[in-house]
């Protein structure tokens, strides 16, 4: 059984401090999926875990064993890139038992190993193939192939659909999530795709700027994120942050204004020992939160610019919105150019946020 634990990590390439003082600890097992935009780290953290760069401060272990001064080859870690990188001149078989070959298995216990991993994979009939006698999504199912003959202790993943077009990427994520369930192994999986994080993941860390926002299950982050920068990455669209004040702190929460919204107030049953009467603050609410008026806790007279129409559902785009642009999933709506409408937002449905983007706790 092989947990990954990260304690204190830093990393720095010269002078620049690129990964700040990360603490994770990744169950044996688990499938941990690290999200974040473009450049906050993601790939770096995974080489830091495999061992292609060292750590600048802190501590890693695998099964419990530090790995200060291992060598990559020995971790027990198999990594799979977005480019998948095959030997062209080989066939299927032999880049999958490339590895093994060069760590001197004999030929009938390599045979064996890219066998099974050619069933776990569905690529049986394809081993005699050349890469470039496949697709897209084989060549991808033979780059996972050539990690899984190794069988490694903990697979790490670096945005490896990247390449595929959206159906193979959602086909790819279901055969990833299978074989995850099969091989029970420990996986570390990066994209910047907050779809497939939610979609893949255990549980998701939401990276920024080499830190860790928030760490939870895809329902924690959705439910519960703890600053603006998670409620703004996780969902799509993504979540409405419209701009207001409070108006007043009473027992039961807080009273929010917001901006341009007169004569009625929005109560919020969270703790108000974070806000003052009279703060900024930022309420968000997700496009599928907002109901009709008669259904909502405060009213919004909304001018609607443009419907985007998929067909079964809709979304309300109000860009000028008052507080804030405004998108709003709708079912059934049948009228699509611009049109004024009375919209509203359910308190329990609503996310609180100070001036500087805390997330403001909800009342148990
Ligand atoms: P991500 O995978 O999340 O897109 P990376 O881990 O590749 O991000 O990069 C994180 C940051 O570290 C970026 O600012 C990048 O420019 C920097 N970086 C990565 N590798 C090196 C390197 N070898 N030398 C200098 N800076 C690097
Ligand atoms: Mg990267």
């Amino acid at each position: 059984m092989t947990q990954v634990a990260l304690t204190g990590v830093g990393k720095s390439f010269g002078p620049v401090e690129v990964i700040h003082d990360i603490d994770l600890t990744v169950d044996s097992g688990e499938l941990v999926v690290f999200v974040g935009p473009s450049g906050c780290g993601k790939s770096t953290l995974l080489r830091l875990i495999c061992g292609l760069e060292h750590l600048t401060r802190g501590e890693i272990a695998i099964g419990g064993q530090s790995m200060r001064g291992i060598d990559p080859a020995k971790r027990e870690v198999a990594m799979v890139f977005q480019s998948y990188a095959l030997y062209p001149h080989m066939t299927v078989a032999d880049n999958m038992g490339f590895a093994l070959r060069m760590s001197g298995m004999n030929k009938p216990a390599r045979a064996e190993r890219v066998r099974e991993a050619a069933r776990i994979l569905r690529l049986e009939d394809l081993l005699e193939r050349l890469p470039k006698q496949l697709s897209g999504g084989q060549r991808q199912r033979v780059a996972i192939g050539r990690a899984i003959v190794r069988d490694p202790k903990v697979f790490l993943f670096d945005e490896p659909l990247s390449n595929l077009d959206a159906e193979l990427r959602v086909q790819m994520r279901m055969e990833i999530s299978a074989l995850h369930r099969q091989l029970g192994a420990t996986m570390i999986y990066v994209t910047h795709d907050q779809v497939e994080a939610m979609t893949l993941a255990d549980r998701i860390v939401v990276l920024r700027d080499g830190r860790i926002e928030q760490v939870g299950t895809p329902s924690d982050l959705y439910a519960r994120p703890r600053n603006l920068f998670v409620a703004g990455f996780i969902g799509s669209p993504r979540m409405n942050l419209l701009a207001g004040t409070v108006a007043g702190i009473s027992a039961d929460g807080i009273e929010v204004a917001l901006s341009g919204v007169a004569d009625q107030t929005l109560a919020l049953g969270v703790d108000a020992a974070q806000v003052s009467a009279g703060d900024a603050v930022t309420v968000g609410i997700r496009p599928e939160h907002v109901v009709a008026s008669q259904d909502g806790d405060l009213a919004l007279d909304v001018e609607v610019e443009f419907v985007e129409n998929l067909g079964g559902i809709s979304y309300l785009h109000a860009p000028r919105f008052a507080a804030g642009p405004l998108i709003v999933e709708d079912r059934g709506r049948t009228n699509h150019g611009p049109h004024a409408v009375r919209l509203g937002i359910p308190a329990n449905e609503a996310h609180l946020f100070t001036a500087d983007g805390a997330a403001v706790q909800r009342r148990q």
